[in-house]
């Protein structure tokens, strides 16, 4: 059967179609991903209200589009997977309803989708990558090593206890007036600058008996850092490539460990390691990453580019295991505002966040 999922948690309104060959594989038949970035660019973050009636203006142009480019009818579709959480709430109803609209338009079942476990399951759109494994979900507001285990079963073995990493990027980004949104720009004027020019915290490393992160000293060291000096082009890039660096050997000592710990829990034969979420676009990061794996023997996936950041493809790929195990969603779900990929929370039904 043909899924067709939809995404607008965030500043990204976007529809997917998905199917499963008989080989096991994933085929994205075809997805469109509209970006508001110049919407919000003015206030160098997201604006909810903005973004809610972004979404309302384009999620059902997006929907025939995506059908029109896969060249399918309603008829072909077996059942419809939307975004209910966690996200910007305005933005999450958009998609939620719109999906069970089609659902009773149609009489298609319906999936209500985990965001989270679209980051979790992203890498699975283009290889087998077999359950259990070792996943880090890095992104613009989570970072969590969690252990995959099934559709959701999850299970956290550590995580940020203030900021996520691809909020500090936003920030850093912001700070220095580089653009919107941060991390992209980060990356790119990092390239320029030399990453042991600025001296930045790597706060709570020292600790070994924990996989917890923490990210809001670092942000404002990195303040400090913007405040000292004038900004010239060079203190620009030099803070960019400083600050990249300090997360990436946050991200690098914790996935070691984490490693370590995963060893212990499963079959040697699988060790796989996935990066997931938007900043597991960053090629630094990706491939300081990729080198930790490849020494602790693990396999080391990422998604593509596109499928790092949100797309709804991921919530098809999602929607689509939850249709193969006839694991339906009444059309009473709500939107949640948060909602924790462990603690059963995938497969628990949606309450108001
Ligand atoms: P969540 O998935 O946790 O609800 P989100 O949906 O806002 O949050 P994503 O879309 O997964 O987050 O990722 C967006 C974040 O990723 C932003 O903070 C952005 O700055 C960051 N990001 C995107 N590309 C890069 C990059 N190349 N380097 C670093 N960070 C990046
Ligand atoms: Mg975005
Ligand atoms: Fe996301």
């Amino acid at each position: 059967s043909i899924i067709l999922g939809l995404e607008s948690s965030c500043d990204e309104t976007a529809a997917a179609l998905v199917r499963r060959h008989s080989d096991g594989s994933v085929e994205v038949l075809s997805e469109r991903i509209a970006s508001q970035d110049d919407k919000h660019a003015a206030f160098g973050g997201v604006v909810p209200e903005i973004a809610a009636r972004a979404h309302v203006e384009r999620m059902d142009g997006l929907v025939k589009e995506v059908m029109s480019e896969a060249n399918i009818g309603w008829k072909d579709i077996g059942g419809v997977a939307t975004t209910s959480g966690p996200g910007l709430i305005g933005g999450v109803l958009v998609g939620l309803m719109t999906g069970k609209g089609i659902s009773l338009a149609h009489d298609i079942p319906f999936m209500a989708v985990n965001h989270l476990e679209g980051h979790a399951l992203s890498p699975r759109l283009t290889g087998q990558i077999i359950f259990p494994y070792l996943l880090l979900l890095v992104s613009g507001g989570h970072c969590q090593f969690l252990m995959v285990k099934n559709l959701g079963e999850y299970e956290r073995l550590g995580s940020t206890i203030d900021d996520a990493p691809g909020e500090a990027f936003d920030k850093t980004a912001k700070l220095m007036g580089l653009g919107f949104p941060g991390g992209p720009a980060v990356e790119r004027w990092a390239k320029d600058g030399n990453e042991n020019a600025v001296e930045l915290p790597r706060p709570l490393l020292n600790r070994k008996d924990t996989l917890d992160m923490s990210f809001a000293g670092l942000k404002t060291a990195v303040r400090r850092a913007i405040e000292l000096e004038p900004l010239s082009d060079t203190r620009k890039a030099d803070i960019s490539a400083s600050f990249q660096l300090a997360v990436a050997d946050i991200l690098s000592k914790r996935t070691s460990q984490a490693m370590s710990l995963f060893k212990e829990r499963v079959d040697a034969s699988n060790l796989q390691f996935v990066i997931a979420g938007g900043v597991a676009a960053n090629k630094t990061i990706r491939a300081r990453l990729e080198s930790v794996a490849e020494d602790a023997g693990f396999n080391f996936a990422v998604p593509p580019m596109k499928w790092c950041t949100d797309n709804a493809a991921m919530i098809a790929l999602v929607g689509l295991e939850k249709f193969e195990r006839e694991a339906f969603d009444d059309l009473d779900v709500s939107a949640r505002a948060r909602w924790p990929l462990d603690s059963d929370a995938a497969s628990q039904k949606p309450a108001y966040g």
